[in-house]
């Protein structure tokens, strides 16, 4: 049962592949901050291979046949590419999902501020995070605004080498002996998340001078008004883009790899393959990450309606073909594992733990406390992935997130098991997940990315 870890059985061919697939990743990494970027680089990387918008194909009347590639967009946060397989939809298709959300710090509705001639933008924080993580690091400022004329804004400040960056500040250190004395959760609070953004008063003016300088210079950069901030959305993240880690370069540290090592490595898996048996599909969702809700959330009827749609477009629709497309299907929700780290090993339970470069990580279930909230996967379902990854020398691991009584966490499989498909939660291992710089390893992505091709080629 003991998995070892895989790089010394790497060729140097396959390290060649291992480096080609990790160089993409970091590109899409810094391409897609937030779920409107990755839908954006999402769609174009699928066009050039050859997906049309699903409407294009409603509107021109042509049927969809084996081989079609179409995509269908939701609100430009979620995506879903569809690979128009040789048998019927109603025998079910082969679905990898994952989520393209990502904590982080969102700006309030009414955020701008200033104080002790100070400016400030207020957040709410999106996600579970460790609230203290979060001081004293260069962050970025991405998003969109959209005007009352419907003009659309887009922002991203802070990325680039000449432009500004923000921050939230901390105490220092010497005046710190009452705050280290309170709980961790209680250390930084949110509302204390204030990104500092200006401190130059604005010549004449005698109230809010640092304010006015502010709303003077995004005026000018962005032509937009203070009630502008009613409707935007701007999303606060690290700046700076994702590196290799380590000296030997075995892993990544980036931002925002829960979850899109997965979604890169789907869709990856998903653009690489050109025909299939059973139809392929890539669900790429937003909102996971507090509880799928919302439209654009995985909780959404938009996957349903895709499907009714596809269905619709091949000339096959009706209600009962929809419902055994959806129930004859086989899922994997991929989302990423607790890595176990050996600072921490007392979180950990190290026979059903994830282990960095031991491969693509399966979870027959997730939950906390009793698996309560968890999809538990058919034992059945496991055994036909064992033989496909063994076939297709695709190397795993099988764990839980930590301890029993430790925590736990959800993802969105039990949403896609509603229709009574097969599901079961894969991912990639992941060090300091939802810290703001987050490591997982080169290894376990290529593995993944192969287990996915493996899974969208199969009839099971
Ligand atoms: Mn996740
Ligand atoms: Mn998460």
């Amino acid at each position: 049962m003991k998995k070892d870890n895989i790089w010394k059985t790497y060729s140097d061919e396959q390290i060649k592949e291992i480096e080609a697939l990790c160089t993409g990743y970091r590109k899409f990494l810094d391409a897609g901050k937030t779920e409107r970027e990755c839908v954006k680089e999402i769609i174009a990387r699928a066009e050039e291979k050859g997906y049309k918008d699903i409407t294009e194909i409603e509107k021109s009347g042509t049927l969809l046949k084996p081989g079609d590639k179409v995509y269908s967009v939701i609100m430009k946060k979620a995506v879903i590419l569809f690979n128009i397989g040789e048998l019927p939809l109603s025998g079910g298709m082969n679905i990898l999902g994952a989520h393209i959300d990502s904590p982080r710090l969102d700006v309030k509705q009414n955020p701008l501020y200033e104080e002790d001639e100070f400016a400030y933008l207020d957040t709410h924080y999106y996600g579970g995070i460790k609230k203290y993580q979060w001081v004293a690091l260069p962050l970025a400022i991405h998003g969109v605004i959209v005007k009352k004329s419907g003009e659309i804004i887009d922002v991203c400040i802070g990325e680039k080498e000449d432009e500004p960056v923000v921050f939230i500040s901390d105490l220092l250190i010497h005046l710190s002996q009452k705050q280290l004395e309170k709980k961790g959760s209680l250390v930084v609070e949110g509302e204390d998340l204030n990104i500092t953004i200006g401190n130059i008063p604005l010549a004449g003016e005698k109230k809010n001078a640092v304010k006015a300088n502010i709303l003077r210079i995004i005026g000018e950069r962005m032509d937009i008004e203070e009630e502008d901030f009613l409707s935007a959305e701007l999303e606060i993240v690290p700046a700076g883009k994702a590196r290799e880690c380590g000296l030997d370069r075995s892993m990544i540290m980036s931002y925002g790899q829960d979850d899109r090592v997965c979604a890169y490595t789907s869709l990856e898996a998903m653009l690489n393959i050109d025909t299939v048996k059973r139809t392929s599909v890539c669900i790429l969702v937003d909102k996971e990450e507090i509880g799928s809700v919302g439209a654009t959330g995985m909780r959404s009827r938009f996957f349903e309606n895709a499907v009714a749609r596809i269905l619709n477009a091949s000339g096959n629709y009706n209600d009962i073909t929809l419902r055994m497309a959806l129930q004859n299907s086989h899922m994997l929700s991929s989302d990423v594992s607790a890595a176990y780290d050996p600072i921490y090993a007392s979180a950990f339970e190290k026979n059903n733990a994830a282990y960095m470069s031991r491969g693509m990580v399966f979870n027959k279930f997730t939950g906390a406390r009793g698996k309560s909230g968890s999809n538990d996967a058919n034992a059945e379902y496991i055994a036909s992935l064992r033989r496909i990854m063994d076939d297709n020398n695709v190397r795993y691991q099988t764990a839980e997130l930590g301890k029993v009584d430790l925590g736990g966490g959800g993802t969105i499989a039990y949403i896609l098991a509603l229709y009574g498909m097969e599901v079961i939660d894969c991912g990639v291992a992941v060090l300091n997940m939802h810290a703001p710089w987050e490591v997982t390893g080169k290894a376990d992505i290529y593995e993944t990315e192969k287990g996915y091709e493996a899974f969208l080629k199969y009839n099971l």
